[in-house]
């Protein structure tokens, strides 16, 4: 597989991704049981930051697990951190 068509299948993958994960809440589900550790996405792919955006930050995020890591993307995630699968909490 050429590095070209490598990279059309990683777009391809995060676009999946990124509307499963905005999809989710909206049908109720809660994207836990089907994002196993070795599924998740890298920080990079996320477009992880260690820093808030737009007033938005991992600790309001409904995939944030404390201490420090998510649901959705691997390693260490700080709960003062941002990604582009950021999504509120559901109300309580
Ligand atoms: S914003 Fe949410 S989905 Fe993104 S890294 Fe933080 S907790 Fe995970």
């Amino acid at each position: 597989m050429s590095h070209e068509q490598d990279g059309k299948i990683g777009i391809a993958r995060r676009a999946l991704l990124r509307r499963a994960a905005l999809l989710a809440p909206a049908l109720g589900v809660a994207a836990r049981a089907s994002f196993a550790a070795d599924e998740k996405m890298t920080q990079k792919d996320a477009e992880y930051q260690p820093t808030p955006k737009d007033g938005h930050a991992c600790v309001d995020c409904q995939y944030f697990q404390p201490p420090e890591a998510c649901k959705l993307v691997k390693g260490k995630i700080s709960p003062n951190g941002w990604c582009s699968f950021w999504g509120s909490k559901p109300p309580q």
